[in-house]
């Protein structure tokens, strides 16, 4: 344990944003770290509880407990050692997991958790600082070979785990660049491209081949890898957006959410936009209707493109600012949470449905028309209003993977939701040498779970190629 009495004298601090009339005039992340001593208080502030809820409300059970321990006690380098032993990638959840670690510390009954994910950040931060972070290229060879199809979280984890073990590794990824919607969906304020750049970097001197601008299914078969390779990993993400079907949604102007926020990426690290119309945000009235993350990310776009107003509508009441520590803790709590971009001026509506999209006579949308709802969504009469809108984003989650040609082809089972069919201790599908993991699997989720997945599936191919595994689950 740090320091015994460190959570009665320290209080709670955590990375500060910098202004949000400043961060708005670029695409560059603006989170201020703690610095090397603060840090150090607020490892000090883990009690180590005999029961570590943390560790278990952590999806990749990251060793909080611990590494708060040798952070405390400055050993910052085998800190880094003991979080890379359960996350291949604690930079990217540095930056952007929920943290239900947080939610789950014994610190949340009193509302002031351990800061654990700016704790992890920092260790990771300063790993690759100080260049302890170097390839760990197999000993000896396998033999086998692995295709991974999708290079999200989910593929990155899979491959670096499957490497180090010694099998042979090729990555496909339909994109230019890999990183799935760390790289393309993700904005760049929330998480800078060059992560996983230096990430890829590594994997290659680890041995992993990327094989990118192929599309599994059109580019190259599936036959043609399952006869190349000694297993296939479906990794390809929820791709297929959440629709609203109602009149107007085909004027000029309504968008999904990734037909916009990839675009925007694209424009910062210089990429081309692809055949897409560019879609902005700039001199117009945005809605963007979907409360998530996706929904988040683009109101900050918006306002970064100079947004005149924007305005996110949500179909789920509002929910309450603190939650009932007594039923939720250490469970994930439903409460209201405001992102950084929704604090850089974008106006909230909740339980509000979109009836219309209004013609501006030129077959763009002008309008929307929107009814409040009760809690069982049904319209409120009377409550209908009308909202300016040139620009309407919808964010309103992913339904399951897109059954495509690739999946087509090798005729997966799905699940009740259209999800590839796997159970999590062997993730195979039912077609012999097919495993799946990420949000194809388990349906649209967090980074965290995507590198749970990615390892305990390297785990699963291991041990069916090897006959026994040394790969942690
Ligand atoms: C806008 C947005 C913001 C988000 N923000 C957060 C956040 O802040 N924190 C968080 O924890 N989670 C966030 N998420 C969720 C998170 O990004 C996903 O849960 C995670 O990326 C899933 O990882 P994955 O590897 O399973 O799939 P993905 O990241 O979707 O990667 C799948 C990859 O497979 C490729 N692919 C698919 N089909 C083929 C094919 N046939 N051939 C070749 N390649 C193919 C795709 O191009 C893609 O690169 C966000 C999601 C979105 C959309
Ligand atoms: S990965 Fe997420 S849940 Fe796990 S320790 Fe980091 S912030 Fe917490």
């Amino acid at each position: 344990m740090g320091k015994v009495t460190g959570f009665l004298e320290i209080d709670r601090r955590d990375r500060r944003y910098a202004p949000a009339s400043d961060r708005v005039r670029h695409y560059k992340e603006f989170v201020i770290p703690l610095s090397e001593e603060a840090t150090r208080d607020q490892a000090a502030r883990c009690m180590d509880c005999g029961i570590p809820y943390c560790h278990n409300g952590c999806p990749v059970n990251n060793q909080i407990p611990d590494f708060n321990d040798l952070v405390y006690h400055a050993d910052w380098q085998e800190a880094s050692i003991n979080l890379h032993s359960t996350n291949n990638f604690p930079e990217f959840t540095g930056r952007l997991c929920p943290a239900p670690c947080e939610a789950s510390c014994t610190l949340n009954i009193e509302d002031t958790p351990v800061t654990i994910k700016t704790i992890e950040c920092a260790i990771v931060d300063r790993a690759w600082d100080n260049g302890w972070i170097k390839p760990q290229p197999a000993a000896r060879s396998t033999g086998n070979s692995v295709a991974i199809v999708g290079s999200g979280p989910a593929g990155l984890a899979c491959a670096q785990q499957l490497a180090r073990a010694g099998h042979e590794v090729h990555v496909y990824e339909k994109n230019a660049k890999p990183g799935g919607l760390l790289r393309y969906g993700i904005p760049d304020f929330k998480m800078e491209k060059r992560h996983i750049d230096r990430r890829v970097e590594q994997m290659i001197a680890e041995g992993v081949t990327f094989h990118c601008n192929v599309k599994v299914g059109v580019d190259v078969t599936t036959d043609k890898l399952l006869a190349d390779h000694d297993a296939l990993v479906l990794a390809g993400g929820s791709e297929q957006p959440r629709d609203l079907p109602v009149p107007g949604r085909d004027l000029r102007g309504v968008h999904y959410a990734m037909d916009f926020l990839p675009q925007q990426n694209r424009r910062v690290s210089h990429e081309p936009i692809g055949t897409n119309e560019p879609i902005l945000a700039s001199g117009k009235h945005v809605v963007v209707i979907g409360g998530g993350d996706t929904g988040s990310d683009c109101i900050g776009t918006s306002v970064r493109q100079g947004a005149l107003s924007v305005t996110q509508l949500e179909i789920m009441p509002q929910p309450p600012v603190k939650e009932n520590k007594l039923l939720n803790w250490p469970d994930w709590p439903l409460k209201l949470r405001t992102s950084s971009s929704h604090e850089e001026g974008a106006t909230r509506e909740f339980a509000v449905s979109t009836v219309e999209f209004a013609d501006n006579g030129a077959g763009a949308v002008k309008s929307l028309r929107c009814v409040h709802v009760d809690d069982k969504f049904k319209p409120i009469p009377g409550s209908e209003f009308d909202l300016k809108a040139d620009l309407v984003l919808l964010a309103m989650g992913f339904v399951q993977p897109v059954h495509d040609e690739m999946l087509n082809s090798l005729g997966v089972e799905y699940d009740a939701r259209g999800n590839v069919k796997a159970d999590t201790r062997h993730y195979k599908s039912n077609v012999d040498k097919v495993y799946t993991c990420g949000d194809m699997r388990r349906g649209q989720s967090l980074i965290v779970w995507a590198i749970r997945e990615g390892r305990q599936t390297a785990r699963a191919i291991d041990l069916d190629l090897m006959g026994t595994t040394d790969l942690p689950s």
